[in-house]
């Protein structure tokens, strides 16, 4: 029987268990880039947030410092001047509000803020105290600039919180924080160089011991700063437009503003008088701190943007890594389900036609497939080997019947019959019973003799094609010898039987067959019947042999059953 071949075979197995290991390896690579790529993303993203948020704290911290210089303008404005230098304070005052309330938004701890901002509420008390009287006391003044001193110092827990935490996080972060920071208080410390000159310029006195000791302390401080962030400087890391904004920050500082220090104090160690008051100088002073604030500002940007660009190499990196990765996974599976269709699922299908042409299945037939070279000639040789098959099976047939059939009469052979015929009578239906009809041609020699060995073999063939209308189809008819037929036959009863011989008998009486003179030669024919029921072929046979026999003996051209058959025994022709 044809069995059908399993849907999946081992080759295809393995190689779904080959591509899954290949995606699971090439999956494996590229998770790993993945993971790093993203860890750097994220570290660049959290830094950058970071970094924006020290600026907000560095900015404020510069608000400070800055409120300052309006203060003093204010604690030296004439009555004439007073409203401008007013304004300029409350200007001063709202940026730092801003900045702190910006502060506050952040994730420095709130009472550092708060503690910052009550400071400020003090030394502003003390500077709008200080301002309101004419003319200002020296005392004053000179307290109301050291709160505002220590306002800033108070700010420096903030600015210190925020650098921490932003080390504590990425410690890569410490260089870049820690000269955020030295800028920070270069500026800071430069201001308050200023304001040592300031109390006694507003008040026209000599400047006291302390601010001297206290000026060339915080000079000594800015030269060290200066020096640190050379130092950095030195060791790269700073892009042009930076080295240049530093370079004109110290030009500005160290050749302008310190002199102009440098000037005044020894104008006031020697008692006066000053070359400039309080309000020009500081706005000349102030202005040559303008680049140092610049520079501290362009650096914390530049850090800010670098981290933003470094996040966004890596989302590009990611995007990449995981697109080539989908397409690689995308491939092998791509691959692997053409390897299916066009060469696994084609074999299978070619072993099966194969299997059915063994088989001789007339569906068998090999499609055609397109694609791949090597299974389109498999398919085409199939194809070949089939209608090879296919012609040689006709053949085989055509020898068969040959084997099968008498040459004349187109009939089955002797051989034939008795090879059918014996299953037939060793399994008869239940419903229906076997007649053996034998029937031999009278008197054939002289039909031959007369006629002539030609006319002779047109007799057989017009009684073999008799023979074959009169009985239905299921029933086998044979050529048993010369001139004598077989017929094997299932019939309700004897009588059937009977009535079946009889007009056989009578169809063949009815021939016309004619020379070609145009006479008709006469035929009849004694037929011996046999019932097949408990016998084996050939007793079957032996038995309507006697019978016909019998009927030969009795005149011919009449019915003779075997001994055991119907009654009455004979019929003759008449
Ligand atoms: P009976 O009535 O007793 O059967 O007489 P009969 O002449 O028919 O019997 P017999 O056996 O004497 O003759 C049979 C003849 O059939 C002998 C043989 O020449 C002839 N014959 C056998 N095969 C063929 C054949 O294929 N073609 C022809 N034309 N004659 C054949
Ligand atoms: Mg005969
Ligand atoms: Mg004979």
């Amino acid at each position: 029987m044809y069995t059908k071949v399993f849907r999946r075979t081992r080759i295809s197995r393995l190689l779904w268990s080959g591509v899954g290991a290949a995606v699971l390896l090439s999956g494996v690579l590229p998770a790993i880039i993945l993971v790093h790529l993203y860890r750097g993303f994220a570290d660049a993203r959290q830094n950058a947030a970071r970094l924006g948020q020290l600026r907000v704290v560095l900015d404020a911290a510069n608000s400070i410092s800055a409120e300052r210089a309006p203060s003093n303008i204010l604690m030296d404005s004439s009555a004439a001047t007073r409203a401008k230098a007013r304004a300029a304070v409350e200007r001063a005052r709202a940026k730092t509000d801003r900045a702190l309330h910006l502060v506050s938004h952040g994730k420095v701890p709130l009472p550092l803020v708060t503690g910052v901002s009550r400071q400020l509420v003090v030394a502003r008390g003390l500077v709008d105290a200080a301002a309101a009287r004419t003319p200002p006391h020296y005392v004053d003044v000179q307290r109301a600039i050291d709160a505002m001193f220590a306002a800033y110092d108070a700010y420096r827990a903030v600015v210190n919180w925020q650098a921490q935490d932003l080390v504590r996080a990425d410690p890569r972060l410490s260089a870049p924080v820690m000269r955020a920071l030295v800028l920070c208080a270069l500026r800071d410390d430069a201001g308050r160089l200023g304001s040592q000159i300031v109390a006694p310029l507003i008040t026209r006195t000599m400047v006291p011991p302390q601010n001297i000791n206290a000026f060339h302390l915080i000079l000594g401080r800015t030269e060290q700063q200066l020096g640190l962030l050379e130092f950095e400087q030195n060791a790269g890391g700073q892009s042009l437009a930076l080295a240049a904004l530093q370079a004109s920050a110290r030009t500005e500082f160290t050749g302008e503003g310190e002199p102009l220090m440098e000037r005044l104090i020894a104008e006031g160690e020697a008692g006066g008088p000053y070359a400039l008051d309080a309000t020009a100088f500081t706005e000349r002073y102030v202005a040559t701190l303008g680049p140092l604030v610049a520079w501290r500002s362009a650096w914390i940007d530049q850090l800010v943007s670098d981290y933003t660009a470094e996040e966004n190499r890596a989302l590009v990196q990611f995007a990449t890594v995981f697109a080539v990765a989908l397409v690689i996974i995308v491939m092998i599976a791509g691959i692997a389900l053409f390897i299916q269709a066009r060469v696994l699922q084609p074999l299978l299908e070619a072993s099966e036609a194969v299997i059915g042409l063994g088989e001789e299945q007339p569906t068998a037939r090999a499609r055609r497939h397109r694609g791949v070279r090597e299974v389109e000639a498999l398919f085409d040789a199939i194809n070949r080997l089939e209608s090879r098959l296919r012609e040689r099976s006709a053949h085989t047939r055509q020898l068969r019947h040959l084997a099968e059939t008498d040459h004349l009469t187109k009939l089955l052979n002797l051989r034939t019959f008795e090879a059918r015929g014996k299953p037939r009578i060793a399994n008869p239906d239940a419903h229906a019973r076997i007649f053996l009809i034998l029937l031999d041609i009278d008197h054939f020699k002289s039909i031959n003799d007369r006629y002539g060995h030609p006319m002779g073999d047109s007799v057989l063939a017009a009684v073999a094609g008799a023979l074959s209308n009169s009985v239905r189809p299921g029933d086998l008819v044979a050529r048993v010898g010369g001139e004598e037929f077989g017929i094997l036959c299932e019939a309700r009863d004897a009588s059937s039987i009977q009535a079946l011989a009889h007009r056989v008998r009578l169809v063949l009486r009815g021939l016309e067959i004619r020379t070609p003179d145009g006479e008709c030669v006469p035929v009849t024919a004694s037929f011996g019947v046999a019932e097949a029921t408990g016998v084996t072929w050939r007793q079957l046979v032996s038995r309507a042999d006697v019978a016909l026999y019998a009927a030969k003996m009795a005149g011919r051209d009449r019915i003779h059953f075997a001994a055991g058959g119907p009654s009455p025994n004979e019929h003759s022709a008449s």
